[in-house]
């Protein structure tokens, strides 16, 4: 029989590695909450209209990338219905401040997420069909200052945080506004209106979006088309006073926090529901999958899946990314041998077993890191596999179970000595050698 192996683009994740995406995660929480952020939790599968309507028809994503099926009707009382494994989770968020009323509350909701996407997409280093995302969002009522540049600064100035107490060096963030969605209508025309000429010479995607959502054209991939790209007209011309205000008041914030960044007239993010700020993180140790994370303002998108207006920013991180890219600035320190546990205890013979658990329990209890053998090992099995993973071994015999005096074996040092019962715990918490 064929053996079963994890499907293609998804992977598994395995200790010590997951150390480190536990560490990235736990680092990551700690920033949000100082920055007062709750988590929230969205289903992984939701309606497939959320995303046509959100994400947009035309999109990568939408149009090629999406895990959709029909559901089948269990019970007569039951539809049947188009699901998606969510492909980002942004309009899970808003569908979840809309669903649940939070703008009511008239405060400014600051939420953020962690959690598996799923697109598919093709697989390469730093690309996968099941990745993760940690992203966090900020959205309310315009009354809640929603629409504030402040807002879109201080994500910013967020993020630059985390990525520095992540250690990760040598990020470039690179800014660039795309407009109010009027701005983007005018835009669209603009773009419209200059293919008319060169959308014949491009990819058959082009052509199409040339007509559909010519704002898609910017997002092709195709090396041909990139010469003509490179020609067609920027949305910074686009913009209105107040967009430009809007975009200023957000740069001048940054450079007064300190915040680099460079402006990038190119920057259109593969999401139609971007407005104004758009942004990406990226970093040259990755690749040609370079964007470490992305982000963007969205000020109509509950309106654009049937909610209230509820301006709002966001970003998405690739945690896989942040995985790879710690991975290559700690070679030295990842490949180092995990860090040995406290003890190993082992018992010797199958009646001493319930004994060894009792005792175990005890030493875990005091918060000491322990690994428990089996009484049916020879104590040269006992001694080879405690020295690979623990700093100290525990025997425990018929003798030291009576007398309540425990023979304890240093690896670093190669000495033995008696412990009694009471003092076990403390012995081992102390650092070995000695
Ligand atoms: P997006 O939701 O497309 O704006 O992507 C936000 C971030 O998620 C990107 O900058 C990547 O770091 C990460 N990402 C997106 N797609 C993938 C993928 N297929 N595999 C791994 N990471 C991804």
């Amino acid at each position: 029989m064929a053996t079963l192996k994890a499907v293609r683009g998804t992977r598994d994740l395995l200790p010590p590695e997951t150390e480190l995406w536990n560490r990235i995660e736990a680092t990551a929480r700690a920033v949000f909450a100082r920055y007062n952020f709750g988590e929230i939790r969205t289903p992984v599968f939701e309606d497939t209209a959320l995303f046509s309507r959100s994400v947009g028809e035309e999109t990568d994503i939408v149009s090629k990338e999406m895990y959709t099926w029909e559901d089948r009707a269990r019970a007569q009382s039951e539809k049947s219905q188009s699901l998606t494994l969510r492909p980002e989770n942004t309009a899970g968020v808003v569908r979840a401040y809309i669903e649940h009323k939070l703008g009511e509350t008239g405060q400014l909701q600051k939420l953020y997420y962690i959690g598996p996407q799923f697109r598919r997409e093709r697989p390469q280093k730093g690309r996968y069909r099941q990745f993760w995302q940690i992203g966090a969002e900020v959205i309310g009522p315009p009354s809640s200052g929603s629409e504030s540049p402040l807002r879109d600064a201080e994500v910013l100035e967020m993020l630059a945080t985390l990525l520095d107490e992540l250690g990760i060096t040598g990020w470039t963030l690179e800014l660039n506004s795309v407009g109010s969605s009027a701005d983007r209508e005018r835009y669209n025309a603009v773009l419209r209106a200059a293919l008319v000429e060169v959308a014949p010479k491009m990819c058959v995607d082009c052509q199409r979006r040339a007509v559909t959502n010519p704002l898609r054209v910017l997002d092709c991939k195709v090396p041909e088309d990139q010469p003509i790209i490179a020609t067609l007209p920027v949305i910074a011309d686009s913009l209105d006073e107040d967009s430009r205000a809007h975009f200023a008041a957000v740069t001048t914030a940054l450079n007064a926090a300190g915040v680099a960044y460079n402006l990038n007239r190119h920057l259109v993010r593969g999401l139609d529901y971007y407005t104004r700020t758009t942004f990406e993180f990226t970093h040259g140790g990755l690749g040609a999958q370079n964007a470490l994370l992305g982000g963007g303002r969205y000020d109509g998108l509950s309106e654009s899946i049937g909610g209230p207006k509820a301006p709002g920013i966001g970003f998405a991180m690739g945690l896989d990314r942040l995985v790879l890219t710690l991975q290559a600035q700690e070679s030295v320190e990842s490949s180092a041998a995990p860090e040995k546990i406290h003890a190993y205890i082992a018992p010797l013979g199958e009646s001493l077993n319930a004994a060894a658990l009792t005792l175990a329990r005890e030493l875990r209890r005091a918060g000491l890191r322990i690994d428990l053998g089996d009484g049916g090992f020879r104590l040269k099995k006992s001694l080879e596999t405690a020295d690979k993973m623990a700093r100290r071994i525990v025997i425990l015999g018929e003798d030291e179970l009576r007398s309540g005096i425990l023979t304890v074996k240093d690896f670093a040092s190669g000495t033995q000595t008696k412990v009694p019962r009471a003092e076990l715990a403390r012995v081992l918490a102390e650092p070995s050698g000695r």
